[in-house]
């Protein structure tokens, strides 16, 4: 399986991109989804996590208190630590396997962290979905209905857009409106498909 690593800083566009591929057959595994899947109601890690940090992290019904969890490794960086060792190894196996069962002539993994981490191992292309910083900035601001300053911390916390540039195969650009967007998906999906037909 061709596997098409997309990322880039936050609000720089990666789900809009990848829903247009997704509408056009291909499979995504989305790394921000697997994160939240690997510790759902019931699953194994869940309850690591309770024996670790005691039950009150786990609600009445069942699910993860993330606002805890985060609270708690935000405080403490042995208790971050130790939650990274136990997820990461599960989020890696589960993005291997829903790439693995993909059907699509070539499959993406969608990770904001895929430079950032060893996920970018797991793919033969990375494309670099890239707007300027003040673009990036208006528009989450507008989707999250967030402050600047928030979204500045997250930003100033991720890649530097030009060191993110310097390590794309192919580069999205995503400064003008939703249309040019969505041609260039367009003509990146046809190259996609007619080069991963012809290996
Ligand atoms: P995150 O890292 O936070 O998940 P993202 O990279 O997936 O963000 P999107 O959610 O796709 O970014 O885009 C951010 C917001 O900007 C969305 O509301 C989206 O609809 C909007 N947007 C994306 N591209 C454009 C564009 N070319 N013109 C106008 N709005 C856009």
């Amino acid at each position: 399986m061709y596997i098409v690593g997309i990322t880039g800083g936050i609000g720089s566009g990666k789900n809009a991109v990848t829903d247009r591929l997704q509408d056009l057959g291909i499979t995504i595994v989305d790394a921000d989804i697997v994160a939240r899947e690997v510790v759902a109601k019931g699953e194994p890690a869940l309850d690591k996590i309770a024996e670790h940090f005691g039950s009150h992290i786990v609600t009445e019904s069942g699910e993860l208190n993330r606002k805890d969890l985060r609270e708690i490794i935000f405080r403490d960086k042995t208790a971050k630590t130790w939650l990274e060792q136990l997820l990461h190894p599960i989020i890696r196996q589960s993005i291997k396997q829903q790439l693995h069962d993909a059907t699509s002539s070539y499959a993406v993994l969608s990770s904001p962290l895929l430079l950032e981490t060893d996920q970018h191992e797991l793919v033969q292309t990375v494309i670099v979905v890239d707007a300027a910083e003040e673009l990036q900035l208006a528009r989450t601001v507008k989707r999250d209905s967030a402050s600047k300053e928030q979204i500045k911390a997250i930003m100033a916390a991720q890649l530097p857009r030009q060191e993110r540039l310097k390590k794309a195969d192919i580069i999205i650009d995503n400064n003008a409106d939703l249309e040019s967007l969505e041609n260039q998906v367009i003509k990146l999906h046809t190259e996609l498909s007619e080069a991963t037909h012809r290996a």
